[in-house]
């Protein structure tokens, strides 16, 4: 069977990640959470006293970390300095802080890198997830999926993963997701965008297992075509 790669891309709470993981584990494809590297980079900034509103202070720092991600899709790791991350990068502290710390031209290029060559070593092939991926990342990727929802669906589906652990209400969630594509999408180094020869699934009425059969099937095709 021939190596796919296939990028996947949109904001926040479209169900990203777990489409993701669902195609890779199903395909038996690599897997790769780029928002997690960003989010591990901004972790360490954090802990390391690095102020993260000083562009200038990020930039001098990006190269220090040593961020090493697992591409298991049934059990993704991801690990800064030696130190599993995974706990970490979901606090709220990490999540205000992602977007300031990504769109530091130097973080993007030293991650970017990183991607790039975790790509090129997935034999079988990968699904990478994120924001720049299709556009890009990897420019060349066999199958390019952008992935939107509504504002409320996206809310409602990451108010529910937060459920018990830093949950606050359904309108700071959605203020604060919008807050965050918003920043996203206007930086000026590679902001979350679609791809011109993309595929847009709107997932707002769709249920999980729609998607991934949705994705799944686009994946076959390509790989048939191949
Ligand atoms: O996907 P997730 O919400 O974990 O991503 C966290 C943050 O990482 C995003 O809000 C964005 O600032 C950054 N990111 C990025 N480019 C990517 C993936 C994530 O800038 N390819």
């Amino acid at each position: 069977m021939e190596s796919v790669i296939v990028a996947i891309d949109g904001p926040s709470g479209t169900g990203k990640s777990s489409t993701s993981k669902a195609v890779a584990a199903e395909l038996g494809l690599s897997y790769l959470d780029t928002g997690a590297q960003y989010r591990a980079i901004t972790w360490w900034m954090i802990s390391n006293g690095v102020d993260v509103d000083d562009p200038l202070a990020i930039a001098s720092a990006a190269a220090k970390p040593v961020i090493e991600s697992g591409t298991d899709p049934s059990a993704p790791t991801i690990t800064v300095d030696g130190l599993d991350a995974s706990g970490p990068i979901r606090t709220q502290a990490v999540t205000a802080r992602v977007s300031a710390v990504s769109a530091v031209p130097e973080v993007r290029a030293r991650i970017t890198e990183l991607q790039r060559s975790i790509a090129a070593a997935a034999e079988k092939g990968i699904v990478v997830e994120g924001r720049d991926i299709g556009t890009t990342v990897l420019p060349d990727a066999d199958l390019k999926i952008f992935l939107t929802a509504s504002p409320e669906a996206r809310a409602a589906r990451r108010s529910g993963e937060l459920k018990g652990k830093e949950a606050t209400d359904l309108a700071t969630t959605r203020d604060a997701l919008i807050k965050r594509d918003q920043a996203d999408s206007s930086r000026k180094t590679s902001p979350l965008a679609k791809a011109g020869d993309a595929v847009e699934v709107d997932t707002t009425d769709l249920t999980l297992a729609q998607v991934i059969e949705c994705v799944v099937t686009l994946v076959e095709e390509k790989r048939a075509a191949k």
